[in-house]
């Protein structure tokens, strides 16, 4: 389907793109063209594609490839999160003094601004 991104994918992993005409097995490529032969994938292709999925959801969370947490504000504390770890104390600080009583006192001005001034007389549908 999209090959493009693929290729994108494993350039940006060091690998090569899987531009030759014929995919090679133990490739993404490789397990997409099992498919469009109508047989199932080998298990070099399946073992490949397995790897491939994990080399892939993993990069976007290597540290070298993400700009530095800026700590001490609540933007810092979900760069954390968006590394499955916990906010540093300075983060956690600044996002529980800054973002969350914003949130709440906004959530509670929409509440209160959002409160029918009088009820729908019709609720029921025609049946
Ligand atoms: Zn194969
Ligand atoms: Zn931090």
């Amino acid at each position: 389907m999209t090959t493009t991104s693929y290729d994108e994918v494993m350039i940006s992993l060091g690998l090569e793109p899987s531009t030759s005409k014929q995919a090679k097995c133990g490739t993404p490529s490789g397990y997409n063209r099992h498919y469009r032969l109508g047989e199932a994938p080998c298990q070099d292709c399946v073992d490949g594609r397995a790897a491939y999925r994990q080399a892939r959801r993993a990069a976007p969370k290597d540290p070298s490839r993400l700009p530095s947490i800026a700590h001490g504000t609540s933007r810092g504390a979900h760069q954390h999160w968006y590394r499955n770890e916990p906010p540093c104390d300075a983060c956690r600080a600044a996002y529980n003094t800054a973002c969350r009583p914003a949130k709440q006192a906004d959530a509670r001005r929409r509440r209160a601004a959002t409160r029918p001034a009088s009820l729908p007389q019709r609720l029921t549908p025609a049946a």
